[in-house]
């Protein structure tokens, strides 16, 4: 299966990915992940990205596509993926829609998490993810790790983000629904999308995801 998540910055997208991934036998893609590790170790594409991250501003297209492109041409991705935070505007959609269609194939849905704006902000000032891997993501109040400051996964050190940050959190809200959201008419038009509901229990909107995509 080939599947698009969408939904704004704090909705569960990664929570959710990691396990619909899981079920769907198909890799996990983040591109905000892919950037992190990107920062962490220092390469020239996370030193491009960090300036518009810090900010709560998209990074161009120009780098997020061919970074998005080269994980999707590995051999994981051949026979399905899930991506996690791209498309993220209008144009990265269709560089994707061309990149599927030279290799003959289409995606099966488009998965829209709708959470209330204030849930959001909750969800996003309790955040804290894992040095280690950003993939590793808890909550100080919702999903606590055992260890306060110590990841459950990997013992990784347990941080705020940086774009975590009050003043940004509004910014990345206002780029969502300036730039992100209308990928979710041009996805209409498709027939792709599917909306469901993110409140409540993860194991709960990992459940209505999967009745969603059957
Ligand atoms: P969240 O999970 O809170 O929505 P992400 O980890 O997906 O945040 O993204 C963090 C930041 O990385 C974004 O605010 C943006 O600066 C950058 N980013 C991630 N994906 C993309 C993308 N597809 N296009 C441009 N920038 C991106
Ligand atoms: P996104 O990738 O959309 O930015 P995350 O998956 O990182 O979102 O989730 C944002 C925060 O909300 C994390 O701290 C996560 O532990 C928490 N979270 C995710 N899903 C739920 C849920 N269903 N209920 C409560 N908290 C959640
Ligand atoms: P922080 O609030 O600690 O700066 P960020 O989200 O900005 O957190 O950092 C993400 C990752 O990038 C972390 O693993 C952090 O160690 C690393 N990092 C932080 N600042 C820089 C920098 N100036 N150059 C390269 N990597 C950095």
């Amino acid at each position: 299966m080939r599947i698009v998540l969408v939904g704004p910055p704090g909705a569960g997208k990664g929570t959710q990915a990691a396990y619909l991934a899981q079920n769907l036998s198909i890799p996990h893609i983040s591109t905000g992940d892919l950037f992190r590790a990107n920062m962490s170790q220092g390469t020239d594409l996370g030193k491009q990205a960090r300036a518009y991250i810090d900010a709560g501003q998209l990074v161009p297209d120009e780098v997020t596509i061919g970074m998005a492109k080269d994980r999707m041409s590995q051999s994981d991705a051949v026979n399905g993926f899930l991506l996690d935070g791209f498309p993220r505007n209008v144009g990265q959609a269709e560089a994707l829609d061309v990149m599927l269609k030279d290799e003959g194939v289409k995606l099966d849905a488009v998965l829209d998490l709708e959470v209330p704006e204030d849930e959001v902000v909750k969800r996003i000032a309790g955040r804290r993810v894992c040095r280690k891997d950003s993939a590793h993501v808890f909550h100080l109040s919702y999903s606590p790790p055992k260890t306060e400051g110590v990841c459950d996964v990997c013992g990784g050190e347990l941080y705020q983000r940086h774009d975590d940050s009050e003043e940004t959190v509004r910014t990345r809200l206002e780029v969502y629904h300036t730039q992100t959201e209308p990928i979710i008419d041009y996805y209409r038009s498709q027939g792709l999308v599917v909306t469901i509901s993110a409140l409540g229990e993860v194991a709960d909107v990992t459940a209505r995801a999967m009745d969603a995509l059957k």
